[in-house]
């Protein structure tokens, strides 16, 4: 088997490994990225390993993109093909406790507080624009050892010898490659689906917080994208539903703020863990996207951190002579470092927060959405978190 040198070989064409790709076309490195999917699968068959998902064909998750998304998809000329759906307003609750509040576009003087797509658009959308690097689909990578990457493909096998590995494979391989990480299982699942109801949206995305964990509705073209928090118990059983019996479950969960629900489309679960490597143990190799730490989606962040990991890379990597040498990837890392732990932190402590029946919590709670509600200032601090993360604009 020949094997080919190159600069860059990036391992998953998710999401984020598609962005990569398109952000380091003028870096004046080679890049090959492999994509285990078929072309014409997109992401209706998802890989045995390296997927969240448990469910069935697509993947209709709606992926809130933050205003700092936005600004770097319109870099990478993919914001235009997304049609993505504006969020205006999001109005933050709790089942069976007082305190509420809304956070609008306007507190934070940006046109929308983000903006919303299904997982499939996304990747489809990111994998549609036009790459001077080279994209191989239905190539699987299957070995690497620090210097050599084998990939699988229809034709057979196909040797790489790059000078940086990136892995964008998604949440599995953190424990595959049995590199120190730290993992824990939220026993919760979220069930999604895009479900319509009486009332339009107007723009307006609804979270609200459950015992169980969160339930958010997010605008998505004329519908809403459901992700429903719950038991992984509960998730078994609410996807068992049939669809009247499963809207009726909904309603009565969300209460009658949009009125009835009318329709649902296919039902699909995700389990939900906390998972991040430590540091990257392996040579010539860096992790992004999911790959590198997978979020609970609380508060929409996995998507919007991978993509900052993979703009970051490429500006680092336009000046770097030796992408896969020890002190480039150290520089990458320390530059990650406080947006991703700032993420981690605030999404786990959120899943924690809010995802509990404690009655004194249940009060504090309450308190702080009220204080949210009064105080334009906090307010503020929290939208602008979720819209730029710990680090300022790209
Ligand atoms: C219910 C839910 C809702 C969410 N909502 C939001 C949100 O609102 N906002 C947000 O920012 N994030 C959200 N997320 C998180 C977001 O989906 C992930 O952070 C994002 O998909 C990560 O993208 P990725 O490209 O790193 O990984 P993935 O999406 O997992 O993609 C990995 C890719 O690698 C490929 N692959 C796997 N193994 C190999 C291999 N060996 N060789 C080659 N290719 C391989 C796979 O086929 C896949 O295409 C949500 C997640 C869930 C579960």
């Amino acid at each position: 088997m020949n094997t080919e040198p190159i600069d860059i070989l990036i391992a998953g064409g998710g999401p984020v490994g598609a962005a990569l790709a398109l952000a380091l076309q003028d870096s004046g490195h080679s890049v090959v990225l492999t994509e285990a999917r078929s072309a014409e699968a997109g992401s209706a068959c998802s890989p045995d390993s390296g997927s969240e998902r448990g469910g069935k064909s697509g993947d209709a998750r709606p992926i809130a993109l933050s205003y700092s998304s936005r600004l770097i998809l319109e870099r990478l000329n993919a914001w235009s093909v997304l049609a993505a759906t504006p969020i205006e307003t999001i109005h933050v609750s709790q089942q069976g406790g007082f305190g509420r509040t809304q956070i609008r576009a306007a507190d934070c003087g940006v046109p929308a507080l983000g903006y919303v797509v299904t997982y499939d658009k996304l990747q489809q959308g990111l994998l549609a624009v036009p790459c001077s690097g080279r994209r191989m689909f239905g190539a699987k990578l299957t070995a690497f050892d620090g210097t050599t990457a084998v990939v699988l493909t229809q034709d057979g096998e196909q040797a790489f010898a790059p000078r940086l590995t990136v892995f964008a494979d998604g949440a599995g391989v953190v424990d595959d490659r049995a590199v120190p990480a730290y993992s824990k299982d939220y026993r919760q699942t979220a069930v999604v689906a895009s479900v319509n109801t009486a009332q339009a949206h107007r723009g307006r995305a609804w979270e609200r917080f459950t015992p169980e964990g969160p339930l958010a509705l997010l605008p998505d073209g004329a519908d809403y994208g459901l992700v429903w928090t719950t038991s992984p118990e509960r998730a078994a059983r609410l996807s068992a539903l049939d669809t009247p019996a499963f809207l009726a479950q909904l309603h009565a969960a969300f209460g009658d703020r949009l009125g009835a629900f009318t329709e649902a489309g296919e039902r699909s679960t995700f389990p939900l863990a906390l998972r991040y490597r430590r540091d990257d143990t392996q040579p010539h190799s860096l992790c992004v996207g999911n790959a590198a730490q997978t979020l609970h989606p609380v508060a929409g962040q996995g998507f919007n951190l991978g993509l900052r990991d993979a703009w970051e890379l490429a500006r680092l990597a336009r000046d770097a002579r030796d992408p896969g040498g020890a002190s480039f990837r150290a520089h990458y890392r320390r530059a990650r470092a406080p947006d991703r732990r700032a993420c981690i932190q605030f999404t786990d402590s959120l899943v924690g927060l809010f995802s509990n029946s404690d009655p004194l919590l249940k009060l504090g709670r309450g308190a702080g959405l009220l204080a949210l509600d009064l105080v334009p200032f906090a307010r503020r601090f929290v939208a602008r978190r979720m819209i730029y993360g710990a680090n300022a604009l790209p």
